[in-house]
């Protein structure tokens, strides 16, 4: 009797392999996966009741009932495997974009066949079924087994035609599994007609569960799959949320533009009574809060799509900690703060490294400082550690603030995370600067720790490793005094290229202080045209994110003529950090970031005039 039941017996042993391996392993939720689970299930009990058959048959003048009902069950589960499987195809089988109707569709196949299985169980266990028991040749026939091999056949041709049908939607590799099945079918079922005793009909079933799971339904492959596309749609979500913001950014600033502009004319009117002159002075601030938040939500959001580089270049730090002392002593403004500074005088004279995000680092703590502080001092300190060619930058900011609860200090860099909002809801601020402040650290390969005391004050310590090119300290030019005094500029003339009229109008505005004569050009064809006419300019402002032709590609259709020697300054309200880099490679002899800031254009002015 073994001999006979060796087959099934070891397609057993597989599927019960099969089993674990495909329980044991996280799947997808999928309709797919339950499907195949129902063919897996369905086939195992196929394998165990033909197991069981061969016994109850050869002991069927005892148990006549068990043995009817162990052999129909067994025809049966046949039935329901192939039934799991014509579902799998008809689903697999429906357009990709009928995604919302694919559910709907589904219940109707699963309900049309549930109720065609409920009549083909009804006939199987109707009709008679014999039994053959001789010399160890174990085996049923009659109408029962016919009906079954005709119901496999109309399954076999409802898949090949909904194949046909469907080809081009259905995936290639879904076919497989059911053409092995067609052809072993064909075989077994030749094998079989000659040779009643060969039970091989589960054993086939087995195989093709096997190809199934290789091909098509293992769990592995399926989530690589789907984590994949989720990873995909993450990606295309973010760099969607970037280049929103990038819009936003620039959309933005071009209001903010002319708000400051005129805000700022109006401020040197003579014409204007004092107070005012301090409420223009009060949009300007406000204006210039609303730039840090854009900016700020542009940094992190670049960050986060790991589109920030650092970009290192040779600098010189003292330039930078004098610049950061400028600026924190207007923050600081009136307020009863003392801002004491301690600069290691051996740090070397040029380092390789980032300035432009090592100032902001350094510029956001300070803010923070200035901000959350009443009265008091700020400590401002920076050191250095060297080994062989690097130089180890300790930069400490210690003030006299709030302090940060211990318990908040873990969320302290957590972006849109604002402490004691309740309490300082006066102070303005968006939680980002210590978000982008760390992160940008972490890009440095570099550290911050921060000690804390409620209601004492917060030091915050940046440690960074920079390489050093030379130790010769360098004499910091004083340009500054000249750069902020307007100096007249009366018969040099200035072309301004803005495809906006309203960007047009606040250059004009701004220019008019130093003297100089303004023409204005709405595109970069206008401003071709202008200068291949002949007409003579001491300097061209030019905006680059203009519709048909940008600025640079303006500026390269200029330098094509080798006689083009005019200064061209990259005006863009595209200012996110490391822009100005940017420009200068494609061309620009400087840059100017929209909202014109004062200070800015002095410097610039000065420079090329
Ligand atoms: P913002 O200052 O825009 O709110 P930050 O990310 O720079 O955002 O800071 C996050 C929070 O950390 C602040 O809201 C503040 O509660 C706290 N914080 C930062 N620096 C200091 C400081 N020097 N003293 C006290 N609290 C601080």
């Amino acid at each position: 009797m073994i001999n006979s039941i060796i087959l099934q017996l070891c397609s057993l042993a597989y599927m019960i392999l099969l089993f674990f391996v495909f329980f044991y392993k996280e799947r997808v939720r999928s309709v797919e996966t339950s499907l195949y689970k129902a063919t897996m299930i369905s086939n195992t009990c196929a394998l165990v009741l033909d197991i069981l058959s061969v016994w109850t048959i050869s002991h069927m003048k005892e148990i006549p009932i068990v043995n009817m009902i162990v052999t129909k069950l067994y025809l049966v589960s046949i039935l329901v495997w192939m039934f799991s499987l014509t579902i799998y195809i008809c689903i697999n089988s429906i357009k990709d974009n009928y995604n919302e109707k694919k559910g709907l569709l589904l219940k109707r196949y699963i309900y049309s066949c549930l109720l065609v299985l409920a009549f083909c169980v009804i006939i199987i266990f109707i009709l008679p079924l014999h039994y053959v028991n001789e010399k160890n040749i174990i085996y049923s026939y009659g109408p029962a087994t016919d009906f079954i091999y005709m119901a496999s056949s109309i399954f076999i041709l409802v898949w090949i035609i909904r194949i046909i049908f469907r080809f081009k939607y259905i995936k290639k590799k879904k076919c497989v599994p059911i053409f092995s099945y067609i052809f072993l079918g064909a075989i077994s079922a030749l094998v079989q007609n000659n040779h009643p005793e060969m039970l091989i009909v589960s054993s086939v079933q087995t195989f093709v569960t096997f190809i199934i799971y290789f091909t098509i339904e293992n769990p592995d492959l399926k989530l690589i799959r789907e984590l994949n596309l989720a990873k995909e749609q993450a990606e295309k979500a973010n760099n969607a949320k970037t280049e929103f913001l990038s819009n936003m950014s620039h959309e933005i600033r071009t209001p903010l533009n002319a708000i400051v502009g005129f805000s700022q004319s109006l401020i040197e009117d003579d014409g204007i009574p004092e107070n005012v002159k301090e409420e223009v002075k009060d949009i300007v601030t406000a204006s210039n809060n609303l730039l840090e938040i854009v900016n700020g939500i542009l940094d992190i959001s670049k960050i986060e799509a790991n589109k920030l580089e650092i970009i290192n270049t040779n600098y010189n730090l003292r330039t930078i900690l004098d610049e950061v002392v400028v600026l924190t002593k207007t923050r600081i403004g009136n307020k009863p703060i003392e801002l004491r500074t301690s600069f290691d005088e051996t740090i070397p004279g040029v380092l390789y490294g980032d300035h432009i995000r090592i100032k902001q680092i350094i510029l956001n703590l300070i803010t923070n400082s200035v901000k959350y502080t009443k009265e008091g001092f700020i400590n401002f300190k920076v050191s250095s550690i060297k080994k062989d060619n690097v130089c180890r930058i300790i930069i400490s900011v210690e003030d006299t603030g709030i302090g940060i609860k211990a318990d908040k200090i873990d969320k302290l860099f957590t972006k849109f995370e604002r402490l004691g909002v309740e309490k300082n809801t006066t102070v303005e601020g968006t939680g980002l600067g210590l978000a982008i402040t760390k992160r940008l650290v972490e890009l440095m390969n570099g550290k911050i720790v921060v000690q804390s005391k409620y209601g004492e004050g917060s030091k915050f310590t940046v440690a960074l490793d920079q390489e050093i090119v030379s130790e010769k300290q360098i004499e910091v030019k004083e340009d500054k005094k000249i750069e902020n005094k307007v100096k007249d500029f009366t018969g040099k003339k200035i072309l301004v290229v803005d495809d906006n009229q309203l960007n047009l109008k606040v250059a004009s505005l701004v220019l008019k202080k130093y003297g100089v004569t303004i023409d204005t050009a709405n595109s970069g064809f206008e401003c071709i045209d202008k200068i291949n006419d002949g007409n003579y300019y001491d300097l061209v402002l030019l905006d680059d994110m203009m519709p048909k032709m940008s600025g640079v590609e303006t500026l390269n259709r200029l330098k094509e003529d080798e006689n083009y020697k005019i200064p061209t300054i990259a005006l863009t309200a595209n200012a996110i950090s490391g822009m100005k880099e940017k420009y200068l490679n494609d061309g620009f002899d400087d840059y100017l970031s929209k909202p014109i800031e004062k200070n800015e254009l002095d410097r610039v002015i000065n420079k090329f005039l």
